[in-house]
């Protein structure tokens, strides 16, 4: 991966490499942790950091569903992001914050052992790479069930949660396929491994509700947007697997991945990226690059000077 100068921790900036845990820390043996996925852009005006206010609260919010309570407001956190992006002098850059339960306690009731807080970023080019945006990428459905509601909770970015994730993305891979598209503990067609799906068929667009176990996507929500604001129709409704086969596109939405199309599911061909995804994916870009004024209020900017100490 590559690399920035500082991490902030616990409220203080320390170099990359000194940025480390203790081993016995309660998160890393039950995943007793919750974070987010931000991406910031260069823009005319400068760094801007997309939809941050929505990530942080997103990160609050998946903090209590595990009862615990970040020691830092969403206003420190978003204020330490800014300051960390100033100084790795970083432009554009994937943004981590991460909250786990630390060292003190390794009983499964642990209310007493402290919540570490961390802040990384750092350059970290699209994560289905360049190529799967401009011409598809080939999924297949896992044969991983999405976690159930009924287990952990879906709503939450919570680490444990993610070995999911993993084994979905590890079979997917190994197969030789680009992403796994899981289905929920019903069979309908949930999210990917780390992406929200649509699927557009007769020019309407759908995407699965929030019943069908998937994480409620930042950009699930700005796509949402941009494609109603566009004209489009677009259906939160329970999706079958075979309309993935028979879909006119596919595609999927993450801040990592971005907007990604879907050239095959299974082996099914949909072809290249068709017009609805092509429409959606250029405004997209437009917004998160600062190019679209009507969403210029996603943009959290990032002045380029600190405020006098
Ligand atoms: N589902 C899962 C499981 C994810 O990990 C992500 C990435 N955070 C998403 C969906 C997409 O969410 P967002 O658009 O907020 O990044």
């Amino acid at each position: 991966m590559e690399t920035a100068d500082t991490i902030w921790q616990n409220g203080e900036f320390v170099p990359w490499d000194e940025a480390t845990t203790h081993v016995l820390s309660h998160g890393l043996h039950y995943g007793t942790g919750v974070f987010e996925g931000i991406r910031c852009y260069e823009t005319e005006r400068g760094p801007a950091v997309f939809r941050h206010r929505e990530h942080l609260d997103r990160l609050q919010k998946s903090a209590e569903l595990y009862y615990f309570q970040l020691p830092y407001s969403t206003e420190q956190l978003r204020e330490a992001t800014h300051e960390l992006i100033r100084r790795n002098e970083l432009g554009s850059c994937y943004i981590r914050p991460l909250a786990y339960r630390g060292y003190g306690n390794l009983g499964l009731y642990a209310t007493d052992a402290p919540i570490d807080v961390i802040v990384a970023a750092f350059p970290w080019g699209v994560y289905l790479g360049e190529e799967g945006q401009r011409h598809g990428i080939r999924a297949r459905v896992s044969s991983w069930r999405t976690i159930s509601g009924d287990s952990l909770i879906p709503h939450a970015k919570a680490a444990g949660q993610y070995l999911n994730s993993v084994l979905a993305k590890t079979e997917a891979t190994n197969a030789g396929y680009d992403e796994a598209i899981l289905l929920d503990q019903y069979g309908r067609v949930s999210e990917g491994s780390g992406e929200n799906v649509f699927v557009v068929r007769d020019g309407t667009i759908c995407t699965p509700p929030h019943t069908a176990a998937i994480l409620d996507g930042i950009t699930r929500n700005s796509v949402v947007q941009i494609a109603r604001d566009l004209g489009y129709t677009v259906e939160e409704r329970d999706i079958a697997r075979a309309e993935l086969y028979l879909a006119d596109e596919v595609f999927l939405t993450g801040t990592a991945a971005e907007l990604v199309p879907v050239r095959e599911v299974d082996d099914h061909p949909l072809g290249e990226p068709g017009e609805i995804t092509r429409v959606i994916q250029a405004k997209l870009d437009d917004a998160l690059h600062g190019r679209a004024e009507e969403y210029l209020e996603w943009l959290d900017f990032v002045e380029r000077i600190t405020a006098a100490a």
